[in-house]
């Protein structure tokens, strides 16, 4: 990324950090303080289909937090560093947005256009790398070494975070395990497992057709005959329903086979999920249980942890895009 180029390596653990999370709907951004404290907060709707008004708004979002902060910090510079968080990617070979569900910014130079807009380095990122990133920096991972993070959402996602820095790949797409297959797929009625489902991506079996929260839904209709929605199915199997608790036990064993090659090739220190199935407490209990039997050791030291910060966990992720020894304002 250009920002990457241009960044100074002094210290500056004084500035500001500004991260913008650009998703599907809304726009979220956060001023961050020197401690990764939250000064300022904003969120708008996405200007959808409008890559113009895209970049306008994340402009106004960044001279509208510059303006709160020099407001409360008379004197101080008012100049923030600026990480940008994508549900996507900005593609090593050719610079432009590749991968994003937010189908306007692709084939786009984001990370440029909004350098010349804002004159200074900006940094753009996985949304998915900025989640593991955010939980390294201060959140369900600090001080692990490697942290791997998973969305288990509307889609499963992940991202890598190692020694405070995210791992963006030559590809840009590390991390990226919701489009490998389930694996050890188990037979079964109609195939089972192996039969696979059909993913977006144009492939079948993907383990975000197992893991994402339509998954959990389908599963258990096909189950049950009964339409619930994930926190419903939860909440029935926290209350002894029969049906919900064989969705989430089938669920969770697929999670820690998933999570069991993750650990197989990466050896995260911390594994945190997030998205909204990572409300599901059982999990936490349940999924390390599980994944000794797949993983290639003796034993498995890796923790399996909910977020720290939540639904702020991308927009956090995109200020600390800017580690605390590099200045990009
Ligand atoms: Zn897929």
């Amino acid at each position: 990324m250009t920002g990457e180029r241009q960044a100074a390596k002094q210290p500056r653990a004084d500035r500001a950090r500004i991260g913008i999370d650009l998703g599907g709907t809304k726009i979220e951004a956060v001023l961050l303080g020197a401690r990764g404290e939250v000064l300022e907060r904003r969120r708008i709707a996405s200007p959808r289909g409008n890559y113009e008004a895209t970049l306008d708004a994340v402009a106004e979002l960044v001279s509208g937090l510059e303006a709160a902060f020099a407001a409360s910090n008379a004197g101080g510079s008012a100049r923030a560093s600026v990480g940008v968080g994508i549900p996507g990617a900005i593609s090593p070979a050719t610079g432009l947005v590749k991968n994003a569900n937010s189908t306007w910014l692709i084939g786009k130079p984001l990370d440029r256009d909004l350098e010349r807009r804002l004159a200074r380095p900006v940094r753009v990122a996985n949304d998915a790398n900025c989640f593991a990133l955010s939980e390294a920096v201060d959140g369900a991972g600090a001080g692990a070494p490697v942290v791997f993070g998973v969305i288990l959402g509307t889609g499963v996602g992940g991202g890598i975070a190692v020694e405070g820095r995210p791992l963006i790949g030559a590809n840009a797409i590390a991390g990226e395990w919701g489009h490998n297959p389930l694996p050890w797929p188990l037979a079964g009625p109609r195939g089972g497992e192996l039969a696979g489902h059909p993913c977006y991506c144009g492939r079948e079996g993907c383990i975000e057709t197992f893991l994402s929260g339509p998954a959990l839904e389908a599963d258990y209709r096909r189950a049950t005959g009964q339409s619930r929605g994930a926190t419903e199915i939860a909440a029935k199997a926290d209350a002894g329903d029969a049906g919900a608790d064989a969705a989430l036990a089938r669920y969770e064993e697929r999670l820690a086979r998933g999570l069991a090659h993750v650990i197989n090739l990466l050896d995260p220190d911390v594994i945190v999920l997030g998205g909204g199935l990572s409300n599901i407490a059982r999990l936490y209990e349940s999924v390390p249980r599980l994944w000794g039997r797949f993983v290639f050791s003796d034993r498995v030291d890796t923790r399996l942890l909910p977020p720290v910060h939540g639904d702020s966990s991308g927009v956090r992720g995109a200020a600390w895009l800017w580690p605390l020894d590099e200045s990009g304002s």
